[in-house]
């Protein structure tokens, strides 16, 4: 590398994130210490990003930045927890200057609108792998878990599902759109929203709680196996974006709602008697979300669709009489 390692960390990683007080030591020592409030609990997350496995090699490294703690931001917010501070495992084919630069701003801008201080990381050498460890806190006893809802529960979903996977197939060639549509969806994949401000005000209504990451049926049905229940999503409930639809008409746009990946939005459960005061206390246009179906006692995911039940695979879905 051209760059030492230290002269990489010191123009690139030292000032990167947010400046924070409870950072007692940061980067530049062994370990860094920080200061976890008292009555909070620690909560910690770590994802992994592999180029050409998680995200296109040639994915400009701005968004690269962005999404290695955008994937991050969103576990915690899916606990309600609120981030405070990041350690980043950086192993790089080679030290590129404009490389590092796009890829700090992404990461660095990020991490500054969240309050996230970067306090420490490593830096190797190998084919490019990002890892991302992202800790938090949350009071004591109040984190949101998968493992929270009942039977009779509603189930909301954040954003718009599916505009990722578009993007995706989009950045990927194996998508065609229309040009404002495609700039959309590919900056919906590029950039991900994690919902953090949502899931920290969700501790005070939702009973259960997952990102939605390898797809919004798959990650349900992990919520409802958390819960000891069964979930039902009615097709017609499912938000999708003017853009999507106007990409693979409606039909198409919600089933992949169902089945893409990489919407980072967030999956909650409520109990019924809650919806009036949750609508009233975070207006659905300002907070984006919509209820999508119900938390049920057969066990299973299931989508229903003009009092039908759909079978969905990865590959797309089936009606079933
Ligand atoms: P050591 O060999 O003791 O682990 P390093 O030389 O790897 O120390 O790291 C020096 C300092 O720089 C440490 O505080 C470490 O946390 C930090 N650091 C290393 N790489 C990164 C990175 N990519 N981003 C942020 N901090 C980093
Ligand atoms: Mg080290």
């Amino acid at each position: 590398m051209s760059l030492s390692e230290a002269e990489l960390i010191a123009r690139f990683f030292r000032d990167c994130g947010a400046q924070r007080h409870d950072v007692a030591l940061g980067i530049g020592d062994d370990a860094a210490l920080l200061e976890c409030p008292p009555g909070m609990q620690l909560v910690a997350t770590t994802d992994t990003l592999v180029a050409g496995v998680h995200f296109p090699a040639a994915t400009p490294p701005t968004a690269i930045g962005h999404r290695a703690l955008a994937v991050n931001l969103s576990d915690l917010a899916a606990m309600g927890a609120h981030p405070a501070w990041a350690l980043l495992a950086l192993t790089l084919p080679e030290a590129e200057e404009s490389w590092l630069a796009e890829f700090a701003a992404g990461f660095g801008a990020l991490a500054r609108a969240h309050g996230v201080a970067l306090a420490g990381g490593d830096t190797t050498r190998g084919p490019l792998t990002i890892t991302v460890q992202l800790l938090g806190h949350v009071p004591q006893g109040r984190a949101l878990t998968r493992a929270g809802g009942r039977p009779g529960d509603l189930l909301f979903v954040s954003g718009s599902p599916g505009d990722a996977a578009a993007g995706l197939a989009i950045e990927q060639g194996r998508l065609a759109a229309p040009p404002a549509a495609a700039a959309y969806l590919r900056e919906r994949f590029l950039l991900p929203t994690p919902r953090v401000a949502l899931g920290e005000r969700l501790r005070e209504y939702a009973r259960a709680c997952i990102d939605v990451s390898d797809g919004l049926l798959g990650d349900a049905g992990k919520l409802a196996a958390a819960s000891g229940v069964g979930v039902e999503i009615s097709f017609a409930a499912l938000p999708v974006s003017v853009q999507l639809t106007a990409t693979l008409g409606e039909h198409a746009a919600r089933t992949l709602a169902l089945t893409g990946g990489d919407d980072y939005e967030l999956l909650f459960a409520l109990e019924p008697g809650r919806a009036a005061e949750l609508e009233r206390e975070l207006p659905r246009g300002e907070w984006n979300y919509q209820r999508i179906g119900a938390l049920c006692t057969t066990r299973g995911a299931r989508v229903c669709h003009d009092g039908t039940v759909m079978e969905f695979s990865h590959s797309g879905y089936q009606h079933f009489s």
